[in-house]
């Protein structure tokens, strides 16, 4: 079978270039005789290959030099609890903005640790769009805030920064780092599990400002300290080495397709094909708020939800795969990652006008 149009939320598409060299190295990388699986953590090789990745994410991002790169394990479900054990820093209370499915789980790990202050929600509108700044209840005695910038299973995305003044910016970048460039100083920790835009499951990306570490709550486990993790340089336990390994060759790719603002551009030439289309009809339906629309995951629905089932049979003949919604949100969902080619988001509007035709 060919490659089909994969547009999973995740784990998800990846680029097709990096598969390439994975599988043209998978046995003997670069003449050394063994598989990146079978090297040792702490060889030469594999210290190379992790040292190159981290370099490369810092270029691509352009991360500061007193921010630590962690290539952790556990998702960004860990990170729910990491970020309140590691950051509450003495502090009893921290300031969340509730826009979705995720933010209500990183919410509700963080209760274990201390209160929640929940700034804003946009629960009222079954999380169809983000409250604006203006409407944030912000508490100046927070430890940080923590906002989720795009959730993956509403389609919502927020373009702007928000302002906390002197704190700490938390974000869960899980489902948009990589897809826009973005200022790293404005945060004072970025996470993000990697199965949507960086690469394999099984590595979790925390970016974190240095002045931020080293006050955990007591009885934090060692392995969840970021600053043991940073002072072993994510080498305390072994790391997720290949899937490490596979990051790495996603942003020597990002570098060389001209990094991260050539990828904001494809992003959004990608999401209007959708969007537009979605405008224009209306057979289709985008539930999101138009200034919150994601340019990673499209939402949307059919005017008739009794055609669901034929709409997904349909578009998997065309090798159009994994559009079937969320539960909580039901319709389709497209993720369009920087590893979908825009022929897969063309192909996609090619089917739904088709499908429209026959169905309309
Ligand atoms: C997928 C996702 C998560 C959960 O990630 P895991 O790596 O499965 O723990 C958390 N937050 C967001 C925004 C996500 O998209």
């Amino acid at each position: 079978m060919e490659r089909i149009y994969n547009f999973s939320a995740g784990p998800a598409v990846l680029p097709r270039d990096v598969l390439e060299q994975a599988r043209d190295e998978l046995v003997n990388w670069q003449g050394c005789g063994m598989s990146v699986m079978e090297m040792s953590h702490r060889g030469k090789e594999y210290m190379g290959i992790q040292a190159q990745a981290e370099a490369d994410l810092r270029e691509l991002m352009g991360i500061p030099g007193n921010y630590k790169v962690l290539f952790l394990q556990g998702g960004a479900t860990s990170q729910f609890a990491m970020v309140p054990m590691n950051l509450l820093r003495g502090k009893t209370t921290a300031d969340y903005l509730n826009t979705g499915e995720w933010s209500k789980k990183a919410i509700k790990e963080a209760k274990k640790f201390g209160s929640v202050n929940v700034v804003a929600s946009s629960e009222d509108k079954n999380f169809s769009y983000a409250p604006a700044q203006s409407a944030w209840n912000l508490n100046k005695d927070a430890a940080y805030v923590h906002y989720t910038p795009n959730e993956t299973i509403g389609g919502v995305e927020i373009f702007w920064t928000p302002e906390t003044g002197d704190v700490p910016l938390v974000a869960d970048m899980s489902s948009t780092i990589l897809s826009r460039p973005m200022d790293v100083s404005k945060y004072g920790l970025i996470y993000a599990g990697a199965q949507k835009n960086i690469g394999p499951a099984g590595v979790t990306v925390v970016i974190v400002r240095e002045d931020l570490l080293g006050q955990t709550v007591a009885g934090t486990p060692t392995m969840f300290d970021y600053k043991v993790q940073a002072d072993a340089e994510s080498m305390y336990n072994t790391p997720p080495t290949y899937g490490i390994y596979i990051a790495g060759l996603v942003f020597k790719l990002l570098k060389t397709k001209g990094g991260l603002a050539e990828m904001e551009k494809v992003n959004i030439a990608k999401a209007n094909l959708l969007y537009d289309y979605l405008d224009a009809t209306n057979f289709y339906n985008s539930p999101v708020a138009k200034e919150n629309r994601s340019r990673m995951n499209v939402p949307f629905t059919l005017k008739d939800a009794a055609m669901d089932e034929e709409f997904l049979k349909g578009a998997k003949a065309r090798g159009l795969m994994q559009l079937k919604g969320h539960r909580s949100v039901g319709g389709m969902r497209a993720s369009i990652y920087n590893a979908m080619p825009v022929e897969g988001v063309q192909a996609l509007v090619d089917y739904m006008k088709e499908f429209e035709k026959s169905h309309g």
